[in-house]
């Protein structure tokens, strides 16, 4: 018998870690994320093991929740190899600098503050710094594609497929020999939406002795992805028509490029008014760069504007707005303008310039397009705040609040449980990456229809199999 652990995302979306230790094998990792929001877990906790026995780290995607305590790994001593897709490294590469640069200004900022009252010992220090960041990608690193195994020792490999969730994202299945028998055991990762606007749809496995699943939306199924996209492009046309200007918050992963696709699919429709379309996200301009550079990973959709005009995301409305000065100049813009910014739960970055001067403004729109957590700026202005704090100014909310709730990047109940009908071999299933109560639901929809055995994960709890 072999036990895994699982040191994140048991019971809860986020932290995603889970060791499994080979008997006479390699120690092996997959995915180190970061804790987020509200959260029985500090991320700067020990663990639970010690990073420098771990031989092999796999890694599902680049969101934060799966690779945010890499850097925290390093500096405690892993040195072993990295397994993943290229893409994958790449955008961790983004997420985990911008992570380490907010981390840092906080820490700053807070030192500042505990300065004033004598108390500056009580700061803890940033999880990691810049360097230790970029210490990551000194490591060796061993990139997959897709479906072709990759060898980890004697009779033991990782096949990663396509999960179609973000960009490089990856169910991984690892096979491995225990006294003379080949078992396997199949990690999903976050598992994206059978019809997506960016990408190909997730790749079925066929043979699990367990299957480690997410189930962040196990107990329920989404709105219609086409309602969604009705009642986005009503918003957007609404707004221009009536000489207003949009502004989308937006996540610089995925739903911004998402969107990239959307309005570009709206131009060639004629169905967008004659507007500018700012990108005014430097993290998102550099992921949408490197989503321009896996095409061959995308749908149909965005191949085919590839082959159309030669690019998958550009066309004439589209500017990218790097520098900070050309941010500010946006300003001068009074109507028809789409201005998507960071960051995509408004806690900071440059949609605050933009509420600032254009809340106020009954003719604007402001659309959210992404989950809004609670005690963010974002929520309250869901939840129909009336004016908000931006720069110790109050101003007031005029424009209409737009919520969509459509666009996700996860498979809804439905969709998770067709994906778990496909396995032709499927023994027993446990639930990570979800809260308590929708696994319970999630737990008894697979058990009344698929007739699993199905445990829910439980924090460093060793599960054998
Ligand atoms: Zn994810």
């Amino acid at each position: 018998m072999t036990p895994i652990q699982s040191f994140g995302a048991a019971e809860t979306v986020t932290g995603s870690c889970h060791l499994l230790q080979l008997k006479n094998g390699p120690k092996i990792l997959i995915d180190c994320g970061m804790f987020q929001g509200h959260t029985d877990h500090d991320n700067s906790d020990p663990f639970g093991f010690d990073p420098k026995e771990v031989d092999i780290l796999l890694i599902t995607h680049a969101h934060l929740d799966h690779v945010g305590r890499i850097p925290k790994l390093v500096k405690e001593g892993f040195d072993g190899r990295i397994i993943s897709l290229r893409a994958t490294m790449e955008l961790a590469e983004v997420i985990l600098l911008d992570s380490a640069k907010i981390m840092q200004e906080d820490y700053k900022t807070h030192y500042k503050k505990a300065q004033r009252r004598g108390e500056e010992e009580k700061v803890h220090l940033p999880l990691y710094d810049l360097d230790d960041a970029r210490d990551v990608f000194d490591l060796n690193i061993q990139y997959a594609e897709y479906d072709k195994p990759i060898s980890m020792g004697k009779n033991l490999h990782a096949t990663f497929r396509n999960a179609g969730h973000i960009l490089g994202s990856a169910t991984i299945q690892i096979d491995f020999e225990e006294e003379g028998v080949m078992k396997t055991v199949v990690f999903s990762g976050d598992l994206g939406n059978q019809k997506d606007l960016i990408l190909q749809s997730p790749e079925y496995v066929k043979k699990a002795d367990a299957l480690y699943i997410e189930s962040t939306y196990g107990d329920r199924n989404h709105r219609s992805l086409d309602a969604s996209i009705e009642e986005f492009k009503k918003a957007v046309k609404d707004t221009l028509i009536n000489q207003g200007n949009v502004i989308i918050p937006s996540f610089a992963v995925e739903r911004t490029q998402e969107l990239l696709l959307l309005l570009k699919q709206m131009y060639y429709d004629k169905e967008l008014p004659t507007c500018k379309i700012f990108l005014d996200s430097p993290m998102a301009i550099r992921a949408t760069r490197i989503y321009s550079q896996y095409v061959q990973e995308l749908n149909e959709v965005a191949n085919d504007f590839l082959e159309r005009d030669g690019s998958v995301f550009d066309f004439p409305y589209l500017e990218y707005t790097l520098k900070g000065e050309d941010s500010m100049k946006i300003n001068d813009e009074e109507s028809g303008c789409i201005i998507i910014a960071g960051s995509g739960m408004c806690t900071g970055g440059r949609i605050l310039h933009h509420f600032k001067h254009r809340l106020w403004n009954p003719r604007n729109s402001v659309i959210f397009v992404g989950y809004q957590a609670v005690g963010t700026l974002g929520r309250l202005m869901v939840d129909g705040a009336e004016s908000i704090r931006i720069y110790r100014e109050e101003i007031k909310v005029n424009a209409k609040i737009y919520m969509i709730n459509g666009f996700s990047a996860h498979a809804d109940q439905q969709e998770l449980l067709a994906w778990m009908g496909q396995f032709e071999q499927l023994d027993k299933v446990f639930l990570i990456h979800g809260e308590r109560d929708k696994q319970e639901v999630f737990k008894t929809a697979i058990e009344d229809k698929l007739h699993k055995t199905v445990h829910i994960v439980e924090h460093a709890e060793g599960v054998w199999i």
